[in-house]
């Protein structure tokens, strides 16, 4: 089965509409993020037509940081890629928002609970403004591991953080977790072509790293096989992984409703 193309000119046509939906946040970190978050523009991408032959499907939605935007092409063949490897998992990706993000510049250099091995204000700050239990990608300068180290350019919220790391200090914090961040990935300009599908692996489908160079979830961006993907195993555990990956006998239930709060 090949790759249905993506609704590209769709999404650039999008781009450069929009309609705005403006939501703030105060954070109130004093040292390296104060000031305000919000969301500008936000940009309803019609839902694309589920192709026959996948079984699943993931709505996302993509938030881009000031400045950091990659050109439409580099994220649509990004977006492409990942369709390709989850053709073999019969999943369909479909982009549903495309939103600006207004905030303080130092936002982009983002801070994850990974780095300070706690939920950062810049998580709960951003994480307010998505939809509870939904699924995406956030487009920034890097990340704030990479300043002085190399090679760490992206992170997929995996739903099983919660379970299983120590960063998430309190139940309100895990709680937190579960309804805004799983599902998420977070990505550096400076990412790999096929950085993309590994986050989503994680976010989306749930998936941990593997130790087979050919798997695309090796987690050596530059040891890996050429041309790595996912295993049968792997397929059904991300087809599984409800809320983010629906069957597609599903999508008439999924309500349109684009930012539900709680
Ligand atoms: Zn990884």
């Amino acid at each position: 089965m090949s790759g249905r193309v993506w609704g590209i000119s769709c999404l650039l046509a999008a781009l450069l509409l929009g309609a705005t939906a403006t939501r703030g946040e105060v954070v109130s970190d004093g040292s390296r993020l104060a000031g305000n978050i919000s969301i500008g523009k936000s940009l309803r991408v019609p839902p694309a037509h589920i192709p026959d032959g996948y079984s699943s499907f993931a709505d996302l939605n993509i938030y881009l940081t000031p400045g950091n935007s990659p050109a439409p092409d580099r994220i649509a063949s990004a977006f492409r890629l990942a369709q390709n490897k989850l053709d073999a998992c019969r999943i369909f990706l479909r982009v549903r928002t495309v939103n600006y993000v207004i905030g303080p510049p130092l936002l982009s250099e983002w801070e994850s609970m990974e780095f300070d091995n706690g939920l950062t204000p810049w998580e709960r700050a951003f994480f307010t403004l998505t939809p509870r239990r939904s699924a995406g990608v956030v487009f920034v300068k890097r990340l704030d591991w990479t300043i002085g180290r190399n090679g760490i350019t992206a992170v997929g919220y995996g739903g099983y953080i919660e379970e299983e790391t120590d960063y998430l200090k309190t139940p309100r914090d895990r709680l937190f977790y579960r309804n805004h961040m799983a599902g998420y990935a977070v990505l550096g300009r400076s990412v790999g072509e096929s950085s993309l599908i590994h986050e989503l692996g994680h976010a989306l489908m749930g998936l941990r790293h593997v130790e087979d160079r050919s798997n695309i979830m090796f987690s050596g961006l530059l040891a890996r096989d050429e041309d790595p993907g996912f295993d049968k195993r792997q397929c059904a555990k991300g087809r599984a992984n409800h809320p983010w990956i629906r069957p597609v006998s599903d999508r008439q239930m999924v309500s349109a409703r684009p930012f539900p709060r709680d």
